[in-house]
């Protein structure tokens, strides 16, 4: 049996809590033999900063360029508001996504038939919706230079910032994007403006020749971004795969997660380039949701999203889809059953906390195991 290296970052306010039951689903995993796991635990955001002075030390920055993959909780939080710039909690986060190289973030929208009444839109239009945007994540206008504010010198100012895309960075997300969809329902809705940006234009270009390149069984369909955001809330069902860049992505991943009721059960992944000899990705794992600090230390935090981002963590970095499937089918029977945190709490259901909501998730495990 293979032994994979976790490198476990809990950082900051509700993120030690929700780690708390991903260690518990990880030591269940050892514990019936099928998986091994050699797990390290580091300090990331203010945590680091109270400890190192900056939001990570050089020491966890090498145990996580090691690690074959990092589980990351949340940072930040009112503790550390007015430290320097570039040790704020958040830096930590950015520097890993930067260091490791992640160009790839994965932000899956399942809605769980138990909570297709949460969502903002009518049941029908959202029960059974399983979609992935996959954002690229370290180009784009979020990163393009110049980006600047200069004085006119008559009283006005005048912004730029700068979306850029080479064809090198189109062409690997679109990549992820095909080898993605062939593990699901094999469609690709690719987004971008093409009508109004050259980056757009280009993007398009790219993505299709892509495709041609080694996916011609994975459909590709394209769609203007602003087009493919009014059709997310129309009918979402009608994508799979929607690949998109920097900028749109936030925006549309955004809009995807309300669909699905709340912050608290959204997993996200951010892959790297592939190793060139064992082909594993560089990889991080991490809830959608921050630190929430309003909640923080109360045992009331739902870890339902950490435990599904580490359910991604078994299919995308060890290959392990059927055990992740598990996983996720044990949060679906819990919710079934009527366990609900506070944050998904709906008339007549049981109310529970963070450590319940995993004995519930643990429970199903079992069973279905
Ligand atoms: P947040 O996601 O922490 O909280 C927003 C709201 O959702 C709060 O009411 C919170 O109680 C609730 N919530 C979030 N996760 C929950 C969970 N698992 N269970 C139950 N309720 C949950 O966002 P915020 O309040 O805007 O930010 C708080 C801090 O987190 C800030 O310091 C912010 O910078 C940081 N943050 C960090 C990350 C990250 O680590 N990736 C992401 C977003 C925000």
């Amino acid at each position: 049996m293979a032994t994979y290296k976790l490198f476990l970052l809990p950082g900051d306010g509700i993120g030690p809590e929700v780690m708390g039951q991903v260690r518990r689903v990880i030591q269940w995993f050892q514990d019936k033999g099928v998986a091994s796991f050699e797990l390290d635990e580091g300090l990331v955001g203010g945590a680091a900063y109270d400890v190192h002075g900056e939001s990570i030390s050089e020491d966890d920055m090498k145990k996580a360029m090691a690690a074959d993959a990092i589980i990351f909780g949340a940072v930040g939080g009112p503790k550390w508001d007015g430290i320097p710039y570039d040790k704020r909690p958040e830096a930590g986060l950015l520097r890993l996504r930067k260091d490791l190289a992640l160009y790839a973030n994965l932000r899956p929208a399942i809605v769980y038939p138990a909570l297709a009444d949460a969502s903002s839109l009518k049941k029908e239009l959202v029960e059974g919706l399983d979609i992935l945007i996959l954002r690229e994540l370290t180009g784009g206008v979020y990163f393009g230079e110049p980006k600047e504010i200069t004085d006119l010198g008559n009283g006005q100012q005048r912004a730029v910032d700068t979306q850029v895309y080479e064809t090198y960075e189109i062409d690997r997300i679109a990549r992820v994007a095909f080898e993605l969809a062939r593990t699901r329902d094999n469609r690709v809705c690719s987004m971008e403006k093409r009508n109004v940006m050259k980056s757009g234009l280009l993007w398009n270009q790219v993505v299709t020749a892509t495709q041609k390149d080694g996916y011609q069984d994975v459909e590709l369909s394209h769609m203007l971004a602003d087009a493919g955001g009014m059709q997310l809330v129309r009918n979402p069902k009608q994508f799979d795969v929607i690949v998109t860049d920097n900028l749109f992505g936030d925006i549309l991943s955004d809009v995807a997660a309300m669909l699905t009721g709340s912050l608290g059960m959204l997993p996200s992944a951010s892959l790297g380039a592939a190793d060139e000899k064992t082909g594993v990705r560089k990889a991080l794992y991490e809830p959608v949701h921050g630190s929430a600090p309003d909640i923080a230390g109360k045992g009331l935090a739902n870890p339902i999203a950490m435990i599904a981002s580490f359910a991604m963590c078994l299919r995308y970095s060890f290959g392990m889809g059927d055990w992740a499937g598990k996983v996720e089918a044990a949060i679906a029977n819990a919710l079934d059953k009527g366990y609900r945190t506070g944050d998904i709490m709906q008339p007549g259901m049981k109310q529970v906390g963070t450590v319940e909501m995993g004995d519930a998730i643990l429970a199903e495990l079992e069973t279905l195991a």
